[in-house]
């Protein structure tokens, strides 16, 4: 308590400021999407082999650290969500948003047909679930992040009880 009464109370404010500075915490940000699509699973042994589409629901969480500096416009941010939401809108939602994913694997005859109603093909090389459809978004994002920020997780809602995750951590 005495030692505590040594120091005026400025004095412990300015340690907590030198704190603040050499200690930069690591923050995790997340924003919400939202699109249509439609697929349909090749050769899938239920309802999910007809055409059929989802409102699919999409979470981005990024990992960083702050931005420490003061007068800055962007001072405090892991990353401005303007600029998230434009990489995500951008690469992925405007992309994705009421288009058509189908494996590759569908007959040529097929992709043929489907070209001719729909101009938002996306033919794919894995199978339309939500795990893989993912792990693509993981990997689409990953190549479009500013290099001080690291994507953290991503969940994909294919339906308001179902949903996928990717986590770096489980993928390093
Ligand atoms: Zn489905």
């Amino acid at each position: 308590m005495a030692i505590f009464k040594r120091f005026s109370q400025k004095t412990v404010l300015s340690q907590i400021e030198k704190e603040q500075l050499f200690i930069m915490p690591k923050i995790r940000v997340t924003k919400r999407f939202h699109f249509e699509m439609a697929h349909t699973l090749f050769e899938y042994d239920g309802l999910c082999r007809n055409i059929h589409g989802h409102s699919y629901n999409l979470e981005v969480t990024l990992i960083g650290e702050p931005r420490r500096q003061p007068g800055h416009p962007k001072d405090g941010m892991v990353l401005d969500f303007a600029d998230l939401k434009n990489i995500v809108k951008t690469q992925v939602v405007n992309r994705f948003d009421h288009a058509f994913m189908v494996n590759s694997l569908v007959p040529e005859k097929q992709i043929e047909l489907l070209k001719k109603t729909t101009n938002r093909l996306i033919i794919v090389d894995f199978q339309p679930t939500s795990e893989n459809i993912v792990t693509y978004i993981a990997k689409i994002l990953q190549q479009h992040l500013p290099s001080d920020v690291s994507l953290f997780s991503i969940r994909l809602y294919e339906t308001v009880t179902s949903f996928a995750e990717w986590f770096a951590s489980d993928n390093e």
